[in-house]
């Protein structure tokens, strides 16, 4: 039984590598994910930013098209009121219209200029968000070809433990104890066995009963932890 806790505690070390290149593997595509996702996000936001813009600017040269025909409205009815053919009381009423234009012209004005001020900002606004982006620009290529190589070294790793597994896990060991093994394996989060100190398992640091660790030191059996079911072996 020694020789078989010997053999799983190889297969033990080569099964926490691959846990953790095998980890490794699952991580990196999520964290381009994640990167890509946010990237994605950030243009998604310029492109809202532009929309609005872009009606600000309409709402801009609409005010534009009204002032420039009211003040053409008001020059007609200037000339009116300069024309010598109109009495007093005509005079009063072109004026009062006149006037009348010209509040309305300056106030649509004031109305113009506030939305130039808002589309300036949010023009400010569009090209910092722009200029952030492209500066991240060579940071995003490096990103991306580092993921890629940390991913192909990873897959050679895996692929190299994986043949060096195949090698030890056919090296005496009973199908009843590899199956024990590898369900262990799946449980606990890629660790199977665990040391025993002072009658404690290391794995979940629970004491076990005497009579298991007397079992565990006469090392004829596979003695498991009763509370983590883990494979123990002397530390
Ligand atoms: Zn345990």
């Amino acid at each position: 039984m020694q020789d078989t806790l010997h053999a799983l505690l190889g297969l033990q070390e080569i099964d926490r590598q691959i846990f953790q290149v095998e980890s490794e593997l699952s991580r990196l595509p999520k964290e381009l994910e994640a990167r890509m996702g946010g990237l994605a996000q950030r243009e998604h936001n310029i492109a809202e930013r532009t929309a609005e813009l872009n009606k600000l600017r309409a709402g801009i040269k609409e005010i534009e098209d009204m002032a420039t025909g009211l003040r053409q409205r008001q020059r007609k009815l200037e000339n009116e009121a300069a024309s010598q053919k109109i009495d007093a009381a005509m005079l009063a009423s072109y004026q009062h219209e006149i006037r009348s234009v010209k509040r309305t012209v300056s106030s649509a004005e004031d109305d113009g200029l506030e939305l130039v001020g808002q589309a300036e900002t949010i023009e400010n606004e569009i090209a910092e968000m722009r200029a952030a982006l492209e500066s991240e620009a060579p940071d995003q290529v490096a990103f991306r070809d580092n993921v890629a190589t940390e991913t192909t070294a990873a897959q050679a790793k895996l692929a190299e433990l994986q043949a060096e597994r195949a090698k030890l896990s056919s090296d005496g060991i009973s199908p009843e104890h590899i199956r024990m093994y590898t369900d262990l394996l799946a449980t606990r989060e890629g660790e199977a066995l665990a040391p025993l100190v002072d009658q404690v398992c290391q794995g979940c640091y629970v004491s076990i009963p005497k009579n298991l660790a007397v079992r565990l030191l006469r090392g004829n059996e596979i003695v498991q932890c009763p509370s983590c079911n883990r494979i123990l072996h002397r530390a």
